[in-house]
Protein backbone atom coordinates (compact mmCIF):
# COMPACT_ATOMS: atom_id res chain seq x y z
CA UNK A 1 0.00 0.00 0.00
CA UNK A 2 1.40 3.43 -0.80
CA UNK A 3 1.86 5.94 1.54
CA UNK A 4 -1.20 7.81 2.78
CA UNK A 5 -0.95 12.06 2.40
CA UNK A 6 -2.43 14.48 5.10
CA UNK A 7 -6.05 15.28 3.05
CA UNK A 8 -7.29 19.11 3.43
CA UNK A 9 -10.21 18.70 1.57
CA UNK A 10 -13.33 20.24 2.23
CA UNK A 11 -15.68 17.26 1.11
CA UNK A 12 -15.77 14.76 0.57
CA UNK A 13 -12.78 14.42 3.35
CA UNK A 14 -10.51 12.32 5.32
CA UNK A 15 -11.93 9.43 7.78
CA UNK A 16 -10.66 7.90 10.49
CA UNK A 17 -7.80 5.36 9.85
CA UNK A 18 -9.14 2.56 12.03
CA UNK A 19 -12.57 2.99 10.38
CA UNK A 20 -11.49 2.80 6.50
CA UNK A 21 -9.22 -0.69 7.64
CA UNK A 22 -12.39 -2.17 9.29
CA UNK A 23 -14.33 -1.16 5.85
CA UNK A 24 -11.16 -3.28 3.86
CA UNK A 25 -10.90 -6.12 6.35
CA UNK A 26 -14.80 -6.64 6.28
CA UNK A 27 -15.50 -5.48 2.98
CA UNK A 28 -15.39 -8.68 0.90
CA UNK A 29 -17.11 -10.83 3.31
CA UNK A 30 -18.84 -9.13 6.67
CA UNK A 31 -17.63 -11.13 9.23
CA UNK A 32 -21.03 -13.90 9.99
CA UNK A 33 -22.64 -13.07 7.04
CA UNK A 34 -21.09 -14.11 3.92
CA UNK A 35 -21.05 -11.41 1.46
CA UNK A 36 -20.10 -7.73 0.95
CA UNK A 37 -21.85 -4.96 2.93
CA UNK A 38 -22.70 -3.50 -1.29
CA UNK A 39 -24.66 -6.88 -1.95
CA UNK A 40 -26.41 -7.11 1.26
CA UNK A 41 -30.30 -6.44 1.02
CA UNK A 42 -31.51 -3.15 3.03
CA UNK A 43 -34.36 -5.27 4.40
CA UNK A 44 -31.91 -7.66 5.98
CA UNK A 45 -31.38 -8.40 9.27
CA UNK A 46 -27.39 -7.60 9.30
CA UNK A 47 -28.56 -4.11 7.44
CA UNK A 48 -31.10 -3.24 10.00
CA UNK A 49 -28.94 -3.87 13.33
CA UNK A 50 -26.40 -1.28 11.39
CA UNK A 51 -28.96 1.62 10.61
CA UNK A 52 -30.55 1.34 14.27
CA UNK A 53 -26.69 0.80 15.40
CA UNK A 54 -26.14 3.78 13.86
CA UNK A 55 -28.80 5.93 15.53
CA UNK A 56 -28.34 4.46 18.85
CA UNK A 57 -24.97 6.04 19.03
CA UNK A 58 -25.95 8.92 17.65
CA UNK A 59 -28.26 9.98 20.17
CA UNK A 60 -25.57 8.48 23.00
CA UNK A 61 -23.15 10.69 21.13
CA UNK A 62 -25.04 13.98 20.22
CA UNK A 63 -27.81 13.69 23.66
CA UNK A 64 -30.39 13.96 21.01
CA UNK A 65 -33.82 13.59 22.73
CA UNK A 66 -36.41 10.87 22.46
CA UNK A 67 -38.65 13.30 20.90
CA UNK A 68 -36.47 13.28 17.45
CA UNK A 69 -36.73 11.56 15.23
CA UNK A 70 -33.30 10.55 13.02
CA UNK A 71 -33.69 10.00 9.25
CA UNK A 72 -31.03 9.00 6.69
CA UNK A 73 -31.73 10.53 3.46
CA UNK A 74 -30.71 11.20 -0.23
CA UNK A 75 -29.77 14.35 -2.45
CA UNK A 76 -27.16 15.80 0.14
CA UNK A 77 -27.74 18.61 1.93
CA UNK A 78 -28.64 20.72 -0.99
CA UNK A 79 -31.94 18.59 -1.60
CA UNK A 80 -32.58 20.19 2.50
CA UNK A 81 -32.20 23.52 0.94
CA UNK A 82 -35.42 22.23 -1.16
CA UNK A 83 -37.41 19.96 1.51
CA UNK A 84 -37.05 22.16 4.16
CA UNK A 85 -39.30 25.09 2.93
CA UNK A 86 -41.41 22.03 0.97
CA UNK A 87 -42.21 21.00 4.39
CA UNK A 88 -42.14 23.34 7.02
CA UNK A 89 -42.81 26.79 4.99
CA UNK A 90 -46.70 26.66 4.50
CA UNK A 91 -49.03 28.52 1.63
CA UNK A 92 -48.87 32.18 2.83
CA UNK A 93 -46.51 31.81 5.56
CA UNK A 94 -42.78 33.55 5.77
CA UNK A 95 -39.97 32.15 6.64
CA UNK A 96 -36.48 34.54 8.15
CA UNK A 97 -33.10 32.99 6.78
CA UNK A 98 -29.49 34.33 8.16
CA UNK A 99 -27.55 34.59 5.52
CA UNK A 100 -23.39 34.07 6.53
CA UNK A 101 -22.08 32.67 3.41
CA UNK A 102 -22.62 30.64 0.38
CA UNK A 103 -24.26 27.93 1.56
CA UNK A 104 -26.89 30.27 3.14
CA UNK A 105 -27.30 31.72 -0.03
CA UNK A 106 -28.51 28.80 -1.87
CA UNK A 107 -31.02 27.43 0.80
CA UNK A 108 -32.14 31.25 0.29
CA UNK A 109 -32.63 30.97 -2.81
CA UNK A 110 -34.65 27.58 -2.58
CA UNK A 111 -37.00 29.08 0.09
CA UNK A 112 -37.91 31.86 -2.01
CA UNK A 113 -39.13 29.36 -4.87
CA UNK A 114 -41.74 28.00 -2.43
CA UNK A 115 -43.06 30.90 -0.09
CA UNK A 116 -42.05 34.93 1.48
CA UNK A 117 -38.11 34.94 2.80
CA UNK A 118 -37.10 37.32 4.57
CA UNK A 119 -33.15 37.73 5.46
CA UNK A 120 -33.11 37.94 9.16
CA UNK A 121 -29.40 39.23 8.81
CA UNK A 122 -26.61 38.73 6.55
CA UNK A 123 -22.67 39.64 6.98
CA UNK A 124 -22.33 39.71 2.68
CA UNK A 125 -21.33 43.23 3.27
CA UNK A 126 -18.31 42.47 5.03
CA UNK A 127 -17.30 39.70 2.48
CA UNK A 128 -18.70 37.03 4.86
CA UNK A 129 -16.11 37.32 7.58
CA UNK A 130 -17.86 36.86 11.01
CA UNK A 131 -21.67 35.34 11.80
CA UNK A 132 -24.14 38.18 12.90
CA UNK A 133 -24.49 38.39 16.74
CA UNK A 134 -27.78 37.89 18.59
CA UNK A 135 -28.47 41.44 18.94
CA UNK A 136 -27.95 41.96 15.28
CA UNK A 137 -30.71 39.45 14.46
CA UNK A 138 -33.78 40.78 13.07
CA UNK A 139 -36.24 37.86 14.24
CA UNK A 140 -39.81 37.81 12.71
CA UNK A 141 -42.16 36.45 15.44
CA UNK A 142 -44.67 35.24 12.96
CA UNK A 143 -41.75 33.32 11.03
CA UNK A 144 -42.61 29.56 10.15
CA UNK A 145 -39.00 29.07 10.91
CA UNK A 146 -35.82 30.78 11.22
CA UNK A 147 -32.72 28.68 9.16
CA UNK A 148 -29.04 29.46 9.69
CA UNK A 149 -25.97 27.57 8.49
CA UNK A 150 -23.72 26.74 11.60
CA UNK A 151 -20.65 26.52 9.54
CA UNK A 152 -19.80 28.06 6.42
CA UNK A 153 -17.40 25.34 5.10
CA UNK A 154 -16.30 28.53 1.77
CA UNK A 155 -16.00 30.95 4.53
CA UNK A 156 -15.00 29.29 7.41
CA UNK A 157 -16.84 31.18 9.86
CA UNK A 158 -18.61 29.60 12.56
CA UNK A 159 -21.11 30.29 15.39
CA UNK A 160 -20.31 30.28 18.55
CA UNK A 161 -23.45 30.71 20.20
CA UNK A 162 -26.99 28.89 19.68
CA UNK A 163 -29.30 31.50 18.18
CA UNK A 164 -32.35 32.21 20.22
CA UNK A 165 -35.43 32.34 18.50
CA UNK A 166 -38.14 32.32 20.57
CA UNK A 167 -40.42 29.92 19.85
CA UNK A 168 -40.09 30.32 16.09
CA UNK A 169 -38.24 26.79 15.64
CA UNK A 170 -35.29 26.71 14.29
CA UNK A 171 -33.50 24.79 11.45
CA UNK A 172 -29.72 24.24 11.04
CA UNK A 173 -27.56 23.04 8.21
CA UNK A 174 -24.66 21.64 10.07
CA UNK A 175 -23.24 19.66 6.88
CA UNK A 176 -19.54 21.00 7.92
CA UNK A 177 -19.44 20.80 11.84
CA UNK A 178 -21.87 18.04 12.71
CA UNK A 179 -20.62 16.43 15.98
CA UNK A 180 -17.48 18.49 16.18
CA UNK A 181 -18.19 20.22 19.63
CA UNK A 182 -20.98 19.06 22.24
CA UNK A 183 -24.15 19.81 20.88
CA UNK A 184 -27.55 21.27 22.57
CA UNK A 185 -29.98 19.33 20.10
CA UNK A 186 -32.79 21.03 21.93
CA UNK A 187 -31.98 24.08 20.99
CA UNK A 188 -32.74 22.98 17.43
CA UNK A 189 -35.73 22.41 15.48
CA UNK A 190 -34.22 20.39 13.06
CA UNK A 191 -30.65 20.21 12.03
CA UNK A 192 -29.34 18.58 8.79
CA UNK A 193 -26.19 17.41 6.96
CA UNK A 194 -24.73 16.18 4.01
CA UNK A 195 -22.14 13.37 5.53
CA UNK A 196 -19.46 13.38 3.22
CA UNK A 197 -17.11 15.77 5.72
CA UNK A 198 -17.60 14.77 9.60
CA UNK A 199 -19.42 11.65 8.79
CA UNK A 200 -19.49 9.09 6.48
CA UNK A 201 -18.63 9.05 2.11
CA UNK A 202 -20.85 10.80 0.17
CA UNK A 203 -24.41 9.63 -0.49
CA UNK A 204 -26.26 10.03 2.89
CA UNK A 205 -27.71 13.30 4.31
CA UNK A 206 -28.69 13.26 8.01
CA UNK A 207 -31.77 14.88 9.60
CA UNK A 208 -32.04 15.45 12.98
CA UNK A 209 -36.20 16.63 13.30
CA UNK A 210 -38.15 17.49 16.25
CA UNK A 211 -41.55 15.47 16.07
CA UNK A 212 -43.36 18.11 16.22
CA UNK A 213 -42.24 19.51 13.03
CA UNK A 214 -43.47 16.44 10.75
CA UNK A 215 -47.87 17.71 11.65
CA UNK A 216 -46.68 20.24 9.62
CA UNK A 217 -45.98 18.97 6.14
CA UNK A 218 -48.65 19.44 2.91
CA UNK A 219 -50.21 15.85 2.26
CA UNK A 220 -49.65 17.24 -1.49
CA UNK A 221 -46.03 16.65 -1.12
CA UNK A 222 -44.63 13.96 -3.57
CA UNK A 223 -43.81 10.99 -1.13
CA UNK A 224 -39.98 11.22 -1.08
CA UNK A 225 -40.49 14.71 -0.49
CA UNK A 226 -42.14 14.39 2.24
CA UNK A 227 -40.42 14.04 5.73
CA UNK A 228 -42.95 11.78 7.26
CA UNK A 229 -42.29 9.16 4.83
CA UNK A 230 -39.23 8.71 5.81
CA UNK A 231 -40.05 9.03 9.39
CA UNK A 232 -42.92 6.49 9.40
CA UNK A 233 -40.54 4.15 7.51
CA UNK A 234 -37.48 4.23 9.35
CA UNK A 235 -35.54 5.60 6.43
CA UNK A 236 -36.30 2.39 4.82
CA UNK A 237 -39.49 3.84 2.08
CA UNK A 238 -36.42 3.05 -0.54
CA UNK A 239 -33.33 1.86 -0.92
CA UNK A 240 -31.05 3.53 1.25
CA UNK A 241 -27.46 4.50 0.83
CA UNK A 242 -26.60 1.39 2.40
CA UNK A 243 -22.68 1.55 1.85
CA UNK A 244 -22.06 5.30 3.44
CA UNK A 245 -24.69 4.55 6.35
CA UNK A 246 -22.40 1.57 7.64
CA UNK A 247 -19.38 3.57 7.30
CA UNK A 248 -21.73 6.24 9.36
CA UNK A 249 -21.89 3.22 11.61
CA UNK A 250 -18.20 3.07 12.39
CA UNK A 251 -17.76 6.53 12.36
CA UNK A 252 -20.24 7.02 15.26
CA UNK A 253 -18.85 4.23 17.26
CA UNK A 254 -15.17 5.63 16.85
CA UNK A 255 -16.49 9.15 18.12
CA UNK A 256 -18.00 7.34 21.25
CA UNK A 257 -14.33 5.97 21.42
CA UNK A 258 -12.76 9.08 21.43
CA UNK A 259 -14.08 10.04 24.27
CA UNK A 260 -17.29 11.87 22.98
CA UNK A 261 -18.39 15.08 22.00
CA UNK A 262 -16.58 16.81 24.57
CA UNK A 263 -13.18 15.19 23.69
CA UNK A 264 -13.61 15.45 19.95
CA UNK A 265 -14.53 19.35 20.34
CA UNK A 266 -11.22 19.39 22.92
CA UNK A 267 -8.97 18.03 20.16
CA UNK A 268 -10.80 20.18 17.21
CA UNK A 269 -10.20 23.72 19.03
CA UNK A 270 -6.39 22.47 19.59
CA UNK A 271 -5.52 21.72 16.11
CA UNK A 272 -7.73 24.82 14.70
CA UNK A 273 -5.46 26.87 17.46
CA UNK A 274 -2.33 25.85 16.23
CA UNK A 275 -3.30 27.22 12.69
CA UNK A 276 -4.92 29.89 14.06
CA UNK A 277 -1.77 30.90 16.14
CA UNK A 278 0.56 30.28 13.20
CA UNK A 279 -2.01 32.82 11.11
CA UNK A 280 -1.83 35.92 13.69
CA UNK A 281 1.75 35.67 14.58
CA UNK A 282 3.05 36.18 10.99
CA UNK A 283 2.63 39.19 9.25
CA UNK A 284 2.75 37.08 5.49
CA UNK A 285 -0.60 35.17 6.17
CA UNK A 286 -3.77 37.23 6.75
CA UNK A 287 -7.03 35.39 8.22
CA UNK A 288 -10.39 35.44 6.84
CA UNK A 289 -12.43 35.34 9.63
CA UNK A 290 -13.13 37.59 12.45
CA UNK A 291 -11.98 36.13 15.69
CA UNK A 292 -15.18 35.23 17.10
CA UNK A 293 -16.21 33.75 14.18
CA UNK A 294 -13.34 31.42 13.31
CA UNK A 295 -14.61 27.97 12.25
CA UNK A 296 -12.67 24.77 13.68
CA UNK A 297 -13.11 22.69 10.95
CA UNK A 298 -11.76 25.19 7.88
CA UNK A 299 -9.17 27.50 8.67
CA UNK A 300 -9.40 30.38 5.77
CA UNK A 301 -6.53 32.52 4.62
CA UNK A 302 -4.69 34.60 2.14
CA UNK A 303 -0.87 35.15 1.23
CA UNK A 304 0.18 38.57 0.18
CA UNK A 305 -0.68 37.89 -3.63
CA UNK A 306 -2.44 35.07 -5.82
CA UNK A 307 0.83 34.25 -7.43
CA UNK A 308 1.87 33.23 -4.19
CA UNK A 309 -1.26 31.00 -2.91
CA UNK A 310 -0.83 29.23 -6.25
CA UNK A 311 3.19 28.42 -5.40
CA UNK A 312 1.92 27.57 -1.91
CA UNK A 313 -0.67 25.38 -2.69
CA UNK A 314 1.55 23.84 -5.54
CA UNK A 315 4.26 23.25 -3.00
CA UNK A 316 2.33 22.09 -0.36
CA UNK A 317 0.83 19.04 -2.45
CA UNK A 318 4.35 18.01 -3.01
CA UNK A 319 5.21 18.45 0.22
CA UNK A 320 2.08 15.83 0.90
CA UNK A 321 -0.32 18.13 2.31
CA UNK A 322 -3.43 17.92 -0.24
CA UNK A 323 -6.51 19.67 -1.04
CA UNK A 324 -5.73 23.43 0.27
CA UNK A 325 -6.76 25.39 -2.11
CA UNK A 326 -9.70 27.54 -1.22
CA UNK A 327 -13.06 27.46 -3.29
CA UNK A 328 -13.19 28.58 -6.20
CA UNK A 329 -15.88 31.27 -5.64
CA UNK A 330 -13.25 33.21 -3.01
CA UNK A 331 -9.88 31.87 -3.55
CA UNK A 332 -7.15 31.70 -0.89
CA UNK A 333 -6.07 28.61 1.25
CA UNK A 334 -8.54 26.25 3.28
CA UNK A 335 -7.56 24.09 5.35
CA UNK A 336 -10.19 21.57 6.34
CA UNK A 337 -9.70 19.84 9.33
CA UNK A 338 -12.69 17.72 10.28
CA UNK A 339 -12.97 15.48 13.31
CA UNK A 340 -10.78 12.28 11.81
CA UNK A 341 -7.93 15.10 10.67
CA UNK A 342 -4.55 14.30 12.32
CA UNK A 343 -2.66 16.32 14.71
CA UNK A 344 0.25 15.62 13.13
CA UNK A 345 -1.02 16.79 9.87
CA UNK A 346 -1.96 19.99 11.51
CA UNK A 347 1.55 20.01 12.60
CA UNK A 348 3.38 19.78 9.25
CA UNK A 349 1.11 22.37 7.89
CA UNK A 350 2.06 24.57 10.41
CA UNK A 351 6.05 23.95 9.62
CA UNK A 352 5.53 23.88 6.17
CA UNK A 353 3.86 27.67 6.19
CA UNK A 354 7.10 28.88 8.72
CA UNK A 355 9.27 27.39 5.67
CA UNK A 356 7.22 28.90 2.82
CA UNK A 357 7.00 32.56 4.60
CA UNK A 358 10.84 32.04 5.40
CA UNK A 359 11.69 31.32 1.42
CA UNK A 360 8.98 33.32 0.25
CA UNK A 361 8.06 35.82 2.54
N1 LIG B 1 -24.23 23.12 3.18
C1 LIG B 1 -22.94 23.22 3.54
C2 LIG B 1 -22.58 24.02 4.75
C3 LIG B 1 -21.95 22.58 2.80
O1 LIG B 1 -20.66 22.67 3.14
C4 LIG B 1 -22.32 21.81 1.66
C5 LIG B 1 -21.32 21.05 0.83
N2 LIG B 1 -20.06 21.49 0.81
C6 LIG B 1 -23.68 21.77 1.31
C7 LIG B 1 -24.60 22.41 2.10
C8 LIG B 1 -24.14 20.99 0.11
O2 LIG B 1 -24.02 19.66 0.41
P1 LIG B 1 -24.27 18.49 -0.65
O3 LIG B 1 -23.13 18.53 -1.60
O4 LIG B 1 -24.30 17.29 0.22
O5 LIG B 1 -25.57 18.76 -1.31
Amino acid sequence: MTERIYNFSAGPAVLPLPVLEQVQRDFVTLPGVGMSIVEISHRSQTFEEIIQGAETDMRKLAGIPDNYQVLFLQGGASLQFSMVPMNLLPAGGKADYIVTGSWSKKAVKEAQRIGAVSVAASTEGENFKRVPTQAELRLDPEAAYVHMTTNETIHGVEYKYDPDTGDVPLVADSSSDIFSVPMNVAKYAMIYAGAQKNLAPAGVTLVIMRDDMLARSPASLHTMLNYNTHAKENSLYNTPPVFSIYVMRLVLAWLLEQGGLEAVGKHNEEKAGLLYDAIDASQFYRPHAAPDSRSLMNVTFRLPSEELEKQFVTEATKAGLDGLKGHRSVGGIRASVYNAFPRAGVEALVAFMSEFERTHG
